[in-house]
């Protein structure tokens, strides 16, 4: 198996730094499952690739050695040849300070997000090129996949007349090097769906170590959860509770078949939101909301239009009447939420015509994502305060830095008025969800910085009826992109 990582950061012979691996000679390492060779294959000024070359031997793996039990049955297996969990045992092994974001010699740009490229032979895509797609694509990579040549054509696999599960794939981002390498060394055995060892506790303490904060905020965390630790139900309910605890838990579809979260939760999501609802009731908030950030929107001359968080499409409906908004775009990381809002908006029935204008996509915010640029305007209704904390800084750069639409409207809550909802305990937030409420001046804050980093002014405004001292119930805020 091969996995290829490259670069075009200048000078791209650092890799050879970032990776601890000396770019002019070739390097061999001795792992219990076969050898691992680590060579360049292109060591420029302007690129530079390293190859790491896993050759696994399957007969020593049958039968095992120093009195060790064989890793596996029969040597009549797939293992050899494909990209597996010892493909991940041999990046750690051998990418070991890489992939925990050391370097000795160049340690700035290890924390730096560079141009890369990475390719994967022979992966194994349980589900489907879909699959693969749903895994890397929120993470903010532009994903390629080929067909293996040595399969017939039609991705058919010779002997069993059925869809080849192998592929080679290429993935493109911009991103730190430790986060590629961890990216991989998760999803690699979560396609291929197969570890060569024991699932234990172990493998949930590498998983939190390793998933930290991407994959709290994956919208797949629990599919990789549940496939990487091999769907052992009590090991997945504890890796889940503690990235939950750690990072952000946004609920998510699954993979396989989305849609298919316990009903346990739904309940608990439908709850919450009536309960936010009927504590905002009395002054029929949403609607005015709505009202505010569609006017926003027209007042900015907008034709294509982000709904970013779009949930269960309250603006999207509010922007449909509305011919100036050519194209309307929203986004969620909730799959249960996308198929309400479809259902909604009755997608699946809109005339010929308005078809391509409407369209949802699963999607994270806090990961940079190429299909939300070319944008006129983006809403973010009601949205940031569900995000960590520590998040809102990816999802400013996702927005701001990569996206960048002309217009930003934001709504969130101003916090001064929840003293005025008589259904509110004092000192609570309004959803169980949100992760923080600001006050004014903490919004305007935020909205200031962000507006001065990345070049956009901003104007402020009020949603519902201001009460003198408190202020109203939710703050807007419209950024503009200087030109
Ligand atoms: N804008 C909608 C929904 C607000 S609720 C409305 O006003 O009705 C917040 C929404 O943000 C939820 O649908 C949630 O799934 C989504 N969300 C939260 N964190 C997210 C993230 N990191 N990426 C994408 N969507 C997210």
């Amino acid at each position: 198996m091969l996995l290829t990582i490259a670069t075009t950061h200048r000078p791209a012979t650092d890799l050879g730094f970032l990776l601890h691996k000396n770019t002019a000679r070739a390097q061999a390492f001795d792992l219990p499952f076969g050898k691992v060779h680590i060579f360049y294959t292109e060591a420029t000024e302007e690129r530079c690739e390293a190859a790491l070359l896993l050759d696994v031997d399957p007969v020593g793996l049958v039968r095992g050695g120093g009195g060790r039990r064989g890793l596996l049955a029969d040597y009549v297996t797939d293992r050899p040849y494909v990209a597996s969990s010892f493909m991940s045992v041999a990046i750690a092994r051998v990418f070991g300070s890489a992939l925990g974001g050391r370097s000795k010699e160049r340690p700035e740009l290890a924390a730096t997000p560079l141009p890369l490229e990475a390719t994967v032979s022979a992966l194994p895509c349980r589900g489907g090129e879909a699959v693969v797609r749903r895994l890397f694509e929120p993470l903010g990579y532009g994903v390629r996949m080929r067909d293996r040549a040595d399969a017939p054509a039609g991705g058919q696999d010779a002997a069993q007349n059925e869809p080849s599960r192998y592929r080679n794939l290429a993935l493109e981002a911009r991103l730190p090097l430790a986060e590629l390498l961890t990216h991989l060394y998760v999803l690699i055995p979560v396609l291929d769906n197969d570890k060569h060892y024991w699932v234990g506790d172990a493998e949930v303490e590498k998983l939190v170590a390793r998933g930290g904060d991407w994959l709290a905020a994956h919208p797949q965390r629990d599919f990789i959860t549940r496939r990487y630790l091999k769907r052992r139900p009590t090991l997945t309910a504890e890796a889940l509770r503690r990235l939950g605890d750690e990072g952000d838990a946004e609920e998510g579809g699954d993979a396989d078949s989305s849609g298919e979260e316990s009903g346990e939760e739904s309940k608990q999501g439908t709850v919450a939101k009536d309960r936010e609802q009927a504590l905002e009731q009395p002054v029929r908030l949403n609607d005015q909301r709505m009202a505010a950030v569609v006017g926003a929107l027209r007042d900015a001359d907008a034709a294509r239009v982000l709904d970013l968080g779009c949930g269960e499409g309250r603006l999207i409906k509010a922007l449909l009447p509305v011919r100036q908004f050519q194209r309307i775009v929203g986004v969620d990381a909730s799959v249960r939420s996308l198929e309400i809002a479809a259902r909604r908006l009755k997608l699946a029935r809109l005339p010929t015509a308005e078809q391509g204008r409407v369209e949802l996509l699963h999607g994270a915010l806090t990961y940079r994502d190429r299909r939300l640029q070319g944008y006129d305007a983006a809403a973010v209704v009601e949205v940031i305060e569900h995000l960590p904390p520590h998040r809102l800084r990816a999802f400013e750069q996702v927005l701001f830095r990569f996206a960048q639409p002309k217009t930003v409207v934001v709504t969130t809550p101003n916090r001064e008025y929840n003293v005025l909802f008589p259904g509110l305990e004092a000192g609570r937030l309004r959803h169980p969800d949100h992760r923080f409420e600001w006050t004014r001046a903490e919004f305007a804050d935020w909205a200031g910085r962000v507006a001065e980093a990345w070049r956009y002014t901003v104007a402020f405004g009020d949603v519902g009826a201001a009460d003198a001292e408190h202020g109203a119930p939710t703050q807007m805020a419209v950024f503009r992109r200087c030109a």
